[in-house]
């Protein structure tokens, strides 16, 4: 018998429905937005992602399922969406079209992390990036659209909205001195990355998970205390479209983001369910991102949502309603014809049917009707054909009744167009 790669899972049963209630949210809300689907490869050069993460970040150095093809290339599966979304952006010259570009993508992503619970090293991901406007107005209508998501996700009470300006190519080396100095001085009791963080890129040290790493940076200086004015009026339009919106939100000023090209607007919803102010969704500005992978200096802004995550927690609070069959079909061996003749219709007309292709005893039917969790089981035996009737009986309720066949459709709208 084969095994599931370690890290890897299948997705089924009552665990799907929560992944199409989701999946339905993601296209319908992107819709509205005017955000249209752009489906990324899952396999890439590997540099496309050591140029549009980072070649020094965790994902890039530890976690990427990285391999040497026949013809030498190296390849490797996508950790993230914006990286090949941006590749895709240059390469198919969008950059072209006036006006703002937006797209969505929605789909599985890789980590070779350490495997823990929750934790998967395929894992799906749902994203929103759009290229452009430089515009403070984008921002907002982005974190609003990651609001919305979460709210019909029937969530958002158990999320926060936390916001940031990490300022910008302008005013960032100011304060990246003051950082570097500050850090200087409690230089030994950072952990051995930190150390060379320090050296390398400060802003980093801001997110290390290391308790006594975490401890001196909470008493670092912050950016949104050195943004030049155009960073600052930026990120005060920002936070007034977002309270016009009536989006809440906090700002966080020790949110960060690793790399050079992420500028002003950074954003996150965070949690306490999983264990203390945990990610389910993370964006921001990235205007230099374009140019790094080849494009003009295009700006852009986005965000990424972990949908294994977000599962998790809908089915912890149990917000969604089950899923149900609309009707089950209880009929004898004798009146197959007829009964998938009144089956194909009923589908026609939009609800689910199933029955049992076994066609076992009246008793052993509805058994299975209770199996498949179905709304009403519908009744044809001898009896039912003789007054040209079927018999509709409430599964929950327990009642019955006989219907003429001219009035079925009717009868079933009444009962399951609610
Ligand atoms: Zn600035
Ligand atoms: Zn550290």
């Amino acid at each position: 018998m084969y095994k599931k790669v370690r890290g890897f899972r299948d997705i089924f049963g009552d665990e799907i429905y929560y992944w199409n209630f989701i999946e339905k949210i993601i296209y319908d809300l992107s819709r509205r937005y005017g955000y249209s689907e752009y489906k990324i490869p899952v396999l890439e050069k590997a540099e496309v992602f050591n140029r549009g993460i980072g070649s020094t970040t965790d994902i890039v150095e530890k976690e990427m399922f990285i391999f040497k093809d026949k013809n030498d290339d190296f390849l490797a599966l996508r950790p993230e969406g914006t990286a090949g979304m941006v590749r895709g952006f240059v390469e198919n010259k969008l950059y072209a079209i006036s006006g703002v570009k937006k797209y969505f993508y929605y789909g599985p992503m890789f980590r070779r992390e350490r495997p823990q619970k929750g934790r998967y090293r395929q894992f799906y991901q749902f994203g929103v990036e759009a290229f452009g406007s430089a515009s403070p107005v984008l921002d907002s209508e982005v974190i609003k659209l990651l609001t919305d998501f979460f709210k019909e996700c029937k969530i958002e009470d158990k999320l926060k909205l936390e916001i940031n300006s990490i300022g910008c190519p302008e005013c960032r080396p100011l304060y990246k001195d003051k950082l570097t100095e500050y850090f200087e001085t409690s230089k030994d009791e950072l952990c051995e990355d930190c150390r060379r963080r320090l050296n390398t890129n400060p802003m980093r040290i801001l997110d290390c998970k290391i308790e006594s790493c975490k401890a001196i940076a909470e008493k670092a200086p912050v950016m949104i205390n050195y943004l030049c004015r155009e960073c600052a009026q930026h990120f005060e339009s920002v936070k007034t479209n977002l309270s016009n919106m009536n989006v809440s939100f906090e700002v966080n000023p020790h949110m960060v983001r690793g790399l050079d090209y992420y500028v002003r607007t950074a954003f996150e919803m965070v949690t306490d369910e999983f264990e203390a102010n945990s990610t389910v969704g993370a964006g921001g500005r990235y205007d230099g991102l374009v140019k790094q992978l080849g494009g003009p200096d295009q700006p852009g802004i986005g965000f990424a949502v972990g949908i294994d995550r977000l599962v998790g927690l809908m089915e912890s609070k149990d917000v969604i309603p089950q899923y149900h069959l609309d009707i089950f079909f209880v009929l004898p061996d004798g009146l197959l014809d007829e009964g998938v003749k009144i089956i194909n219709n009923i589908r026609e007309k939009g609800y689910s049917v199933d029955m049992d292709f076994d066609l076992g005893s009246v008793k052993s039917q509805m058994k299975k009707a209770n199996r498949f969790k179905a709304k009403f089981a519908l009744i044809f035996g001898q009896n039912e054909l003789d007054k040209k009737s079927v018999t509709i009986k409430d599964m929950d309720k327990g009642n019955q009744e006989l219907v003429p066949f001219s009035r079925l459709m009717e009868k079933l709208s009444i009962k399951l167009d609610k």
